[in-house]
């Protein structure tokens, strides 16, 4: 290897997680710190977890209830004003 161009290296570098898990593998940055691993991962536990960074998640539950209510409101006025004319229609028929 040419001198002076290469970071440090170390072999036995530790990885921790928000989750409790350590692994030492090859780095050049010596200690990490991650919010998830193959520990706690829903892809490998299986488990349903959401992985929440920054409030996301609650932000969207936010904005679905939001639009929820939404489509409630707009869908109730329709539908009665259709049964009304339904009504009608069947009437002059
Ligand atoms: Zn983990």
């Amino acid at each position: 290897m040419k001198k002076g161009i290469h970071p440090q290296y170390y072999d036995d570098a530790k990885i921790k997680c928000a989750c409790g898990a350590e692994f030492v593998v090859g780095s050049t940055v010596k200690e990490m710190h991650v919010e998830i691993c193959s520990n706690c991962h829903p892809f490998y536990t299986g488990k349903e977890k959401l992985v929440d960074t920054a409030g996301r998640v609650d932000k969207f539950k936010e904005r679905v209830e939001a639009a929820t209510k939404l489509k409630n409101l707009k869908t109730k006025e329709p539908k009665n004003a259709r049964s009304e004319e339904d009504k009608k229609t069947a009437k002059d028929k």
